[in-house]
């Protein structure tokens, strides 16, 4: 979830936006198609917002590149899965994985193997929270520590789980840099990561790059029925843009129609940005006898639409004749409702259903 105070003008989140030029050059030398150039640095620039916090700043255009370069081999490895199985999308729209078995077999025991790497206390300490529910302040009592103290050791346990547990699937990294630089990144320990150089040693070594993608973006494998985005600043609209796709897929949608869900998104976000400063989006799955949809809803404090008829008028862009705007959101969804109260704000409602 990002919070309000989360993405704002900060200057890494411009720094990380003025990465865009940079990061067309790297995708766009090895990815022709112009739409997908562009889906991938929205992408790469969503996830670098999502984790910046956790980042050593200094470093941020190396992080920015590694990134970009393991979602363009991601996408030529998602293609060329789709030709392998071309056949069998065809007949199904919900293909069966047949290896999915053996996948859960291999990651059980990688967490085995990731758990027997932690020092006994360690171990202990996070089995007692994560499986037995024990709460920060009762292991504190039983450690004679403070709860402040057993929150941040659970925290590095963590991390170091999962460095572990990446480790244990893929196999030991090539040299004696690699797991401490590993660790930084999951533990987003940004002065470590500074002391390692951890964003050049990303740049030089492909077992780290292709390693550091699940311990920067931990955020997408949490799976939500509703996200809610502030939308402030520009850099807003590219997450919610893309955490509103995100959503979609999850409600079942394919990937052009979550596209088109996330280019209506990005299109009210955008107004919320020009003309209202401040607002909210709010992304939810519904479900309604056997049809699932997403519903969004954007929501603002800002000076309200006069004539909401004439800024729903086709051709009547609202802001400088660039993008679709509220007429074009509404062509996209199945369903669209504005009020709107002059002074007091407007709240856009969009309803799109995905029939089985
Ligand atoms: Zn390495």
């Amino acid at each position: 979830m990002i919070s309000p105070g989360d993405v704002g003008g900060d200057p890494l989140t411009e720094e990380i936006v003025e990465l865009t030029g940079l990061l067309r050059r790297v995708v766009g030398r090895r990815v022709r198609d112009r739409e997908a150039v562009d889906d991938i640095v929205q992408e790469t620039l969503a996830r670098l917002l999502a984790a910046r916090t956790r980042l050593d700043g200094r470093a941020i255009g190396p992080y920015a590149i590694v990134t970009a370069r393991n979602l363009v081999k991601s996408q030529w490895q998602r293609a060329d899965v789709g030709k392998r199985h071309e056949h069998r999308l065809a007949d199904t729209r919900d293909p069966v994985r047949p290896d999915e078995p053996l996948l859960e077999q291999e990651e059980a025991e990688a967490i085995r193997i990731a758990l027997d790497r932690l020092a006994p206390r360690e171990r202990d300490v996070l089995v007692a929270h994560v499986v037995e529910g024990r709460d920060t302040g009762s292991l504190a009592d039983d450690l004679a520590s403070t709860p402040g103290a057993v929150a941040a050791q659970l925290g590095r346990s963590r991390a170091k789980l999962r460095v572990e547990y990446i480790l244990a699937l893929e196999g030991e990294p090539p040299t004696r840099q690699c797991r401490p630089v590993l660790l930084s990144l999951s533990a987003g320990d940004r002065r470590r990561q500074g002391e390692l150089d951890a964003g050049y040693h990303l740049l030089d070594c492909d077992f780290c790059a292709s390693m550091s993608e699940p311990l920067f973006d931990r955020r997408a494998k949490a799976t939500a029925d509703e996200v809610r985005i502030p939308v402030t600043v520009d850099a807003d609209v590219v997450v919610a843009r893309q955490r509103g796709r995100e959503v979609a897929v999850q409600a079942g949608f394919s990937a052009t129609e979550a596209t088109v869900i996330a280019t209506a998104i990005s299109e009210i976000s955008r107004n919320i940005v020009r003309f209202a400063r401040r607002g909210e989006v709010t992304v939810t799955i519904l479900t309604d006898d056997g049809a699932s949809g997403v519903l969004v809803v954007a929501q603002d404090a800002g000076p309200g639409i006069p004539d909401i008829d004439l800024a729903l008028q086709e051709g009547h862009t609202t802001y400088g004749g660039l993008g679709l705007g509220l007429p074009g959101s509404r062509r996209l969804m199945d369903e669209f409702e504005i009020s709107s109260e002059v002074g007091r704000g407007t709240t856009v409602t969009m309803t799109k259903w995905h029939r089985r």
